[in-house]
C-alpha cells in the first residue's frame, strides 16, 4: 500500500488516523507521509520518498536514526528476555548514570513517557509539600494530564478553562496560569495563592510553542518566588533534557530546580520517562515513603538499555553538541539571508540542535502572546514547500525542529536549497 491507501484505511481504525494527533497534519490541506524506516538523519515514506529529518521522533532521535551502539545493545538484552517486573541490574545502571552526571538529581523514578514524569513530579510535590495548587505558563506543554490541559487564558488569576473536551473543571481548578518570561504575572499568584502552591513547572527552555528560551533575570527571580513561598521548582526537561546540552537547560541557568523530569532522548527512541531530584523529596515516594506511584512496565529492560547507550553515547563524545551548534547556526544563518533576500520577515529563536523559525514581524519572540503573531498560512506554504522538496519538518508553528549528530554540511544545503525555491 502507498501512504495515502495507508493513511485512509488507518483513519478506519484509528481515530484521525494516528495515535497522537500532530501527526495527522489537521489544518494543513495534504495528508501526512506514512513512515517506513530511517537512517541516520534521513527517514523514507511508503511511496520510497526520502526526506531529511529534521522532527526526529520529537526530539528523541539526537543520536539519529537507527544508531548502530543503540541496535546492536538492543539487540543483545533481547536474548535474555523482554520484561520482568522486577529489580534489575539494568534499572540501576541507567539511575545512577544519571544521577552522577545530571546536576540536582541525587534518585531517579522511571516511568513510561513525559506525560508521567511530569504528572507524577506533580503529585509527589503535592505530596511533599501537602498543597494543592500548581502553577503552568501558558504556551509550556507538560503532557496530556488533565492538570495541565488548560488553555492559555488572559484571566491570569483564575483557574483557566480547560484546553481540552473531557476535562472536568475540578481537574484544573487547582492550575493557575502564568505567562512565560513576564515575573509579575507570576508574583501576583503567589500573591493570591502563595501558601497553597505546591510548585510551579517550567519547561526552562520551551520547545512546545516554538522555542523560547526563558530569561535569566526571569529565572532567578522564579527560584526566589519558589522559595520565599516554600513551593517546589520543577523543570520539564523532557524535550530539552541532554538536548540544548548533556545536563540540559538547567546547565544554561543559574538556578536549581527541585525537580526535574525527562524523557524523549533518555529512551533513545524507546517510550520511556524519568523523574528526578532532591533525595529527601525522592524519598518520599512509595514505597519509601507516602506518595504512591507505579508502573508495570516502568524500568523496561530494553527500553534502559536503549537509554544507556543512547546516554553514554552521548555523555561521552561532548563534540556531539559542539557540532550540533555549529550546524544549527550555520542553519540559522542560511535562513536568515535566504528569507531576507525574499523579504518575509521572521524570527528565530535557537537553542543549540532545536530551533523555530517564526514567521513574524515582531522584533523578538519571547512569550506565547508574540508566538500568536505568527502568519499560519505564510507557515503552511512554506511546511508544504519544504515537504514536497524532500525536508520533513513538524507540521506546526509551534513546534521546535531539531537537528541529529548525522546531519551535516549536505543536510544543510539541501535545506538551503530547498528554501530557495520557495
Ligand atoms: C513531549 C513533552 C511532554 C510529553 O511527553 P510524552 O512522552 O509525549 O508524554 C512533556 N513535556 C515536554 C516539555 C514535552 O516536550
Amino acid at each position: 500500500m502507498n501512504n495515502s491507501e495507508i493513511f485512509q484505511l488507518s483513519q478506519k481504525y484509528m481515530p484521525g488516523g494516528v495515535n497522537s494527533p500532530v501527526r495527522a497534519f489537521k489544518g494543513l490541506e495534504i495528508d501526512p507521509p506514512v513512515i517506513k524506516r530511517g537512517e541516520g538523519a534521513y527517514i523514507y515514506d511508503e511511496n520510497d520518498k526520502k526526506y531529511i529529518d529534521f522532527v526526529g521522533a520529537w526530539g528523541p532521535m539526537l543520536l539519529g536514526h537507527k544508531d548502530e551502539d543503540v541496535i546492536s545493545s538492543m539487540k543483545e538484552a533481547l536474548d535474555n528476555g523482554l520484561a520482568f517486573g522486577a529489580p534489575t541490574y539494568l534499572e540501576l545502571e541507567l539511575a545512577k548514570f544519571m544521577c552522577e552526571t545530571l546536576e540536582n538529581v541525587d534518585m531517579v523514578r522511571m516511568v513510561n513517557s513525559g506525560t508521567e514524569a511530569t504528572m507524577s513530579a506533580v503529585k509527589l510535590a503535592r505530596g511533599y509539600t501537602g498543597r494543592d495548587k500548581i502553577i503552568k505558563f501558558s504556551g509550556c506543554y507538560h503532557g496530556h494530564f488533565d492538570g495541565f490541559l488548560v488553555s492559555a487564558g488572559s484571566g491570569v488569576l483564575t483557574g483557566g478553562i480547560p484546553g481540552s473536551a473531557g476535562v472536568p473543571k475540578g481537574s484544573i481548578s487547582n492550575t493557575l496560569v502564568a505567562e512565560y518570561n513576564n515575573i509579575s504575572s507570576v508574583k501576583a499568584i503567589f500573591n493570591a495563592f502563595g501558601e497553597d502552591i505546591a510548585a510551579v513547572i517550567i519547561e526552562p527552555v520551551a520547545g512546545n510553542m516554538g522555542v523560547i528560551k526563558a530569561e535569566d533575570a526571569f529565572m532567578n527571580e522564579l527560584r526566589a518566588l519558589c522559595d520565599a513561598n516554600r513551593s517546589l521548582l520543577i523543570f520539564d526537561e523532557v524535550m530539552s533534557g541532554f538536548r540544548v546540552a548533556y545536563k540540559g537547560a538547567q546547565s544554561l541557568f543559574d538556578v536549581k530546580p527541585d525537580l526535574v523530569t525527562y524523557a524523549k532522548i533518555m529512551g533513545g527512541g524507546m517510550p520511556c520517562g524519568a523523574y528526578g531530584g532532591r533525595r529527601d523529596i525522592m524519598e518520599k515516594l512509595s514505597p519509601s515513603g507516602p506518595i504512591y506511584q507505579a508502573g508495570t512496565m516502568s524500568g523496561n529492560p530494553i527500553v534502559m538499555t536503549a537509554g544507556i547507550a543512547t546516554l553514554k553515547k552521548l555523555h561521552s563524545n561532548p563534540m556531539y553538541y559542539e557540532n550540533i551548534e555549529k550546524y544549527g547556526a550555520m542553519l540559522e544563518r542560511e535562513i536568515k539571508d535566504i528569507l531576507s533576500q525574499k523579504g518575509i520577515a521572521n524570527v528565530i529563536n535557537r537553542c543549540g540542535g532545536m530551533m523555530t523559525l517564526f514567521f513574524t514581524k515582531n522584533e523578538n519572540v519571547k512569550t506565547y502572546d508574540d508566538v500568536k503573531t505568527c502568519d499560519i498560512d505564510l507557515f503552511n506554504k512554506y511546511f508544504t514547500h519544504m515537504l514536497s522538496e524532500g525536508i520533513y519538518l513538524p507540521p506546526s508553528q509551534y513546534e521546535a525542529m531539531f537537528l541529529s549528530v548525522k546531519h551535516g554540511d549536505k543536510e544543510i544545503q539541501s535545506f538551503s536549497e530547498a528554501l530557495r525555491r520557495l
